[in-house]
């Protein structure tokens, strides 16, 4: 048989096996969101991403040992933000928005110091504009973790309107010491909006902003998708200053992390 008639086997794409690490603080920083930091030596080449960069936590079932031979079937995992990371303490802080039954979700609600976990990452990330003068921020809670790296990103003359969804008014919290702004805050709880409408709307409301003007909007992904149109066809935002990208989807489990809505 020629080569043709029998081409070689593709070969699998092999990823680096994720990293162990383990719980090392939890604070309730808010009722809706708990501030995970995790430790342990193998962060400490965990590496800096981009601004909005993400990562995957992997949740070994819990009370069971981390297998980590290199071929172990790996445990399910979530898409998550790399909020702060600090190399010199080899620490790694996230936060996880509680949104009621979900595998992260769940385990942020249970999680003790000592808890192990497994992340590999970071990716992806925002190359916030060279020069940009003016960005509007549109996120809701999952992506409050990103926009607050975004915005530390930005050059000292920027400024940030920032319009941000939560679930209720407790969960109003420091986004980043950087910020000069007040941001924006939607609160669901009063009428029980559905994820990402409050968003669409207050954009819709915004008044005209210069043609300079970067997005980036972050959110539940029928809600970004939404969004997205209006902005580029109410506004006439140019698809070069928009970012967009869809957390989760409502109703989907382990939504995928590469969603930018541009289909
Ligand atoms: C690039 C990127 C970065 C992210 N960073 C963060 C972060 O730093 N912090 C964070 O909290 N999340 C973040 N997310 C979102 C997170 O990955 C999802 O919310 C994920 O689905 C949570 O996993 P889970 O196991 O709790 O729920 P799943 O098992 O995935 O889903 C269970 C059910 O809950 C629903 N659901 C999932 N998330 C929400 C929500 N927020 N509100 C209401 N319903 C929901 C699903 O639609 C599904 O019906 C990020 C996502 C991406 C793509």
């Amino acid at each position: 048989m020629t080569e043709q008639n029998n081409p070689p086997a593709p070969t699998k794409k092999r990823r680096p096996p994720p990293r162990p690490a383990v719980v090392e603080h939890i604070e309730r920083a808010t009722p809706g969101v708990v501030r995970v930091t995790f430790t342990g030596d193998d962060l400490a080449s965990f590496g800096q991403t981009k601004p909005g960069g993400h990562m995957k936590l992997f949740f070994p079932p819990a009370g069971q040992p981390v297998d980590l031979a290199p071929d172990a079937p790996r445990p399910p995992s979530r898409t998550f933000t790399p909020r702060r990371y600090d190399v010199a303490r080899a620490r790694l802080e996230v936060e996880f928005a509680l949104h009621g039954e979900g595998l992260a979700s769940n385990w942020a609600v249970g999680a003790r110091v000592g808890d192990s976990m497994l992340l590999s990452g970071p990716g992806g990330g925002y190359p916030v504009p060279e020069g940009v003068r003016h960005i509007v921020i549109v996120a809701d809670d999952t992506a409050i973790p990103a926009a607050g790296m975004i915005i530390e990103a930005l050059p000292r003359d920027c400024e940030a309107t920032l319009l941000l969804e939560i679930s209720d008014i407790g969960d109003e919290r420091e986004i980043s010491p950087l910020i000069a702004n007040r941001p924006t805050w939607l609160h669901r709880a009063p009428v029980g909006a559905r994820p990402g409408t409050l968003l669409e709307v207050a954009v819709g409301a915004l008044p005209p902003q210069a043609a300079d003007t970067a997005w980036w909007v972050a959110c539940e992904a029928a809600a970004m998708r939404r969004i997205r149109d209006r902005l580029l066809k109410e506004r006439g935002v140019a698809p070069a200053r928009l970012h967009t990208r869809g957390y989760w989807k409502a109703g989907d489990q382990n939504y995928p992390d590469h969603d930018y809505g541009a289909d």
